[in-house]
């Protein structure tokens, strides 16, 4: 009896422990919420379920939302696009359903941002990904055909963002390659073994080489100073090369 008594308030301290843990860990980290508004969620699913993302999420350091914006139309054929004004080629995403999503999802909750993955917007870099890993909740809004409506950009978008100067067929592909990069940044997403901030742009370098065992492979050697053990001397060479390479591949990225 006094045994089950015994067991039971342990189990209830370490209940209660795990909630002030998970408490303060809210607390200090904010979750962050990606909201994704597209007509194609089938496209977007499996990149959330592998890997760091799949971590992520998994750990409860980020929610992602998919909406598909078929479900937000009032017309019977739930048609997402119409043909644009003054003609020409190709079919413009209509403004109705978009409203009808991000005003339901702002009614929910305050955004920082509200993007529109667009080829025209500010091309994606580190230092936009740092800032915006900081963020609470975005919405990020797919295109799709010759793009949307203006009158989405004008009333509702607050950042466009360009994954590149190219054009893709739809904003899916940009909207995850902008999640990953900001979701591996958020605190508790990598490892030690894994660390952002070893990686290239993030002290305005490119990485240097890298290498791992075997030390020989068919007589290709790894570079002496790595196995001397002398660490001072790896980060001094490791530094040297980071700069050798960023001076031949991105000298653009020395004069800032
Ligand atoms: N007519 C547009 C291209 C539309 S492509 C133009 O000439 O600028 C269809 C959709 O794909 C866009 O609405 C956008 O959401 C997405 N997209 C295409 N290229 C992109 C890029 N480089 N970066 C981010 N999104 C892109």
């Amino acid at each position: 009896m006094i045994f089950k008594t015994l067991v039971r308030k342990t189990k209830a301290k370490l209940l209660l422990k795990n909630l002030c843990t998970f408490a303060a860990f809210k607390l200090r980290f904010k979750i962050m919420r990606i909201d994704i508004v597209t007509v194609l969620p089938e496209l977007l699913r499996s990149p959330f379920e592998a890997s760091i993302m799949k971590r992520a999420i998994d750990k409860g350091l980020v929610e992602v939302h998919f909406h598909n914006l078929r479900d937000y139309t009032t017309n019977r054929q739930k048609s997402v696009d119409d043909y644009p004004y003054g003609g020409g080629a190709g079919m413009v995403m209509t403004v109705q359903p978009i409203d009808a999503c991000i005003t339901h999802l702002k009614s929910e909750r305050n955004y920082d941002e509200i993007i529109y993955m667009s080829p025209d917007g500010a091309t994606l870099n580190q230092k936009m990904a740092n800032t915006m890993s900081m963020y609470e909740n975005i919405i990020i809004l797919c295109g799709h055909y010759k793009g949307v409506d203006q009158r989405v950009r004008d009333h509702f978008i607050t950042k466009e963002i360009s994954i590149g100067d190219y054009v893709l067929s739809g904003g899916e592909l940009g909207a995850l390659v902008l999640s990953d990069a900001l979701i591996r940044l958020i605190p508790g997403v990598l490892g030690d073994e894994t660390s952002a901030l070893t990686d290239s742009f993030q002290d305005g370098l490119l990485s240097g080489p890298i290498y791992t065992r075997p030390a020989d492979y068919k007589g290709w050697k790894v570079p002496d100073v790595l196995t001397s053990g002398n660490f001072a001397k790896i980060d001094k060479w490791r530094e040297d090369m980071a700069y050798e390479h960023t001076k031949t591949r991105r000298p653009d990225l020395l004069e800032e």
